[in-house]
């Protein structure tokens, strides 16, 4: 499962969360008030592809990352 990041967007605080792909749109709780104004950040996890960056012997495979089913690409 993916680990995401959200910004509350009343008072600020960055929380992660880990929370299936499908649910990633889904504003979260944030952690220190309770709010639900919550926007997903960018995800570190991201692979900027063609970065020149592409020693990564399971990127593009089905054994893992990206289509291991997380991201929906496999998902029916
Ligand atoms: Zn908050």
């Amino acid at each position: 499962m993916p680990l995401y990041e959200y910004r509350c967007n009343d008072c600020s605080a960055v929380f992660e969360l880990l929370r299936p792909m499908a649910d990633r749109e889904v504003a979260a709780v944030c952690p220190s008030c309770e709010s639900r104004a919550s926007m997903p950040l960018i995800s570190r996890v991201a692979v900027h592809a063609g970065s020149g960056s592409d020693d990564s012997p399971s990127m593009g495979g089905g054994g893992g990352g990206c289509c291991g089913g997380s991201c929906g690409c496999g998902a029916n």
